[in-house]
């Protein structure tokens, strides 16, 4: 966006599936912006402690501070008027009122960088990532490597069972697939069975 002039507004996504490196997109562009000397704030949703309340952490350790947010309206509340730059990861997490707001602080001539999970443990669309590119000015979509194959992958696959929409969790409880290899079903299945499949997996990459 360096051929913008003035302080437009502006909303730029970033999304895909688990390990795909949005963490790492969301921090390295957060970091230009503090090098540049922007004002910068960054928030991630409370519900994701995987590895810091007070930090964005990337699978790869990258890390950058962030402040927890309950829920869109939270972003909101906490947001400094001043603030030049807003950084939100793991968005798929703050519900759908965070899509007016994204457009709201746009209109107020704010940069809004978002990062998150584009589809769920079934791949179907992860609300409100779907409408959020639709509002965006730029999107990025990011891919992993198939954990079974090396293809590029696009689906999170869950290796658990539980049909919960939200299971918070990186390494063993999920692995990047790609579209070939994705088994939506793996996490519809009882338990023993399942764990039956993963060792079949593993057995199968050795
Ligand atoms: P995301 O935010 O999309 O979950 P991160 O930015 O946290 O992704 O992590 C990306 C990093 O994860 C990569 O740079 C790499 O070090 C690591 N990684 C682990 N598993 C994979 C995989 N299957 N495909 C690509 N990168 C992986
Ligand atoms: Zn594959």
């Amino acid at each position: 966006m360096n051929w913008a002039k003035g302080n437009l507004g502006w909303i730029e996504v970033v999304c895909g599936p688990m390990f795909s490196g949005k963490s790492e997109e969301l921090i390295r562009r957060l970091r230009r912006a503090e090098i540049a000397r922007q004002r910068v704030q960054i928030f991630k949703p409370g519900i994701d402690q995987r590895y810091s309340h007070d930090h964005i952490v990337s699978h790869s350790d990258l890390r950058i501070h962030s402040t927890a947010v309950r829920d869109a309206a939270d972003v909101e509340a906490k947001l400094d008027l001043r603030t030049e730059v807003i950084g939100i990861d793991e968005a798929q997490f703050l519900g759908m009122e965070l899509v007016e707001i994204v457009v709201r602080l746009a209109d107020m001539s704010k940069r809004i960088i978002v990062a998150g999970l584009d589809t769920d443990y079934l791949g179907r669309p992860f609300h409100p990532i779907p409408e959020l590119l639709a509002v965006a000015d730029e999107i990025t979509k990011t891919l992993a490597i198939c954990m079974q194959c090396g293809n590029p992958a696009k689906h999170t696959q869950r290796l658990v069972a539980s049909e919960d929409l939200i299971v918070v969790g990186a390494a063993g409880l999920y692995e990047a697939r790609c579209r070939r290899c994705f088994e939506p079903n793996l996490a519809k299945l009882d338990e023993p069975l399942a764990s039956a499949m993963r060792a079949t997996v593993s057995d199968s990459r050795k």
